[in-house]
């Protein structure tokens, strides 16, 4: 397939873009939090395709993006009062909330679930695309299953060219994660994914939020998973990837005395790499959890890029937006945690 390359900024992109999402066709998007790939939500036979391109697993349902409050009677049955408030503080913005879905959104879309994730997302080439195309945009990450979410357009060029029939640049993303998501499911609102809006925020608005087991832990064989994506391996590099929790002093220590091993690639703080005897890529300020946050795939795909073999990641904290960040790494690393004390 040939895959038309499109640059947001030109006249005429957003407008391309949205007729090609209106003939059935899917368009690889920037949106704030990461680029994602984007077909009508309403066509089961588009969104069938976002699975193909992926190799997504089936199983695993898709976020659907909306541009306004009106546009969400269509896409589930009623909004609950404590998704309301929300929607109100935090949308648009990197926040993805589940709800019961309406009959119009097909069970390709939503992987056979009775619910589905909605977003209205803040940034504006994803706004003007939805806008123009006049649909509700089944849109998950636009990488190859399995690799780390794209949060540029090369990125999404690496991964998609070929496979997609278009990819629009908006360059880079500012959060660099994915969305938070929280489902209205249950009897108590529930944290499945972490992201830019904390844990924290979310409990101050509405009070009590719980948090899936699946966030920060590994789960066991048989455990109920509430988020199906959740359960998949996750933003992996090729490398053998380890998280080391620690202070930066015994993180530092512990890395330099391993440092003639074959492959080996600190993944750490900017503040951290003058200390190190390895070869470094750094993913943000110990300081700054949006940072972190913001650079983290692209230094995972770096790694790949520089022939990393064997990686040790120092751990973020897992409060605040951290907490996002430390749930990525953890899956890059395939829960292998070496605990220094
Ligand atoms: P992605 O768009 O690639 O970030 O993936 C979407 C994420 O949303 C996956 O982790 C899904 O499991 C989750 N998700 C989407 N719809 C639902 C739903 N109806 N119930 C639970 N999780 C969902
Ligand atoms: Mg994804």
């Amino acid at each position: 397939m040939e895959t038309l390359l499109l640059d947001a900024k030109k006249e005429g992109a957003v407008e391309t873009a949205a007729e090609i999402i209106k003939k059935g066709g899917l368009v690889a998007i920037p949106t704030e939090t990461v680029y994602g790939l984007a077909a009508n939500a309403f066509d089961p036979v588009a969104c069938a395709n976002i699975f193909k391109a992926k190799g997504r697993p089936g199983d695993n349902p898709l976020i659907v993006h909306i541009c306004s409050m009106d546009m969400i009677s269509d896409v589930v049955e009623e909004v609950p009062e404590k998704a309301k408030i929300l929607a109100e503080k935090f949308w648009p913005g990197p926040l993805t909330m589940i709800m019961k879905k309406s009959d119009k959104i097909p069970l390709v879309t939503s992987a056979n679930l009775p619910t589905v994730a909605v977003r209205f997302p803040s940034h504006p080439v994803a706004q003007k695309i939805i806008e123009k195309s006049g649909l509700p945009l089944a849109a998950p990450s636009a990488n190859l299953s399995g690799s780390p979410s794209p949060t540029t357009f090369e990125h999404c060029v690496h991964d998609l060219m070929g496979r997609v029939d278009a990819i629009i640049d908006g360059g880079p993303c500012s959060v660099g994660v994915e969305s938070t998501i929280i489902s209205f499911a249950e009897e108590t609102p529930v944290l499945l994914r972490p992201g830019y809006v904390t844990l924290e925020q979310l409990m101050e608005a509405i009070g009590e939020v719980s948090l899936s087991k699946a966030v920060l832990e590994k789960l066991g064989a048989g455990e109920k998973v509430l988020s199906p994506g959740m359960k998949y391996k996750h933003y992996a590099p090729k490398a053998k990837v380890s998280l080391v929790k620690g202070s930066s002093a015994q993180y530092v220590k512990y890395v330099n005395e391993h440092a003639n091993e074959h492959g080996i690639f600190a993944l750490c703080f900017d503040e951290e790499a003058p200390m190190l005897k390895t070869n470094t890529v750094c993913y943000g300020s110990e300081y700054s959890d949006a940072q972190q946050a913001e650079r983290l795939f692209d230094a995972l795909r770096e790694l790949d890029d520089l022939g990393a073999l064997r990686v040790y990641a120092h751990s973020p904290k897992t409060t605040g937006i951290g907490m996002a960040v430390y749930n990525r790494l953890v899956r890059a690393a395939g829960f292998d945690i070496i605990t220094l004390d």
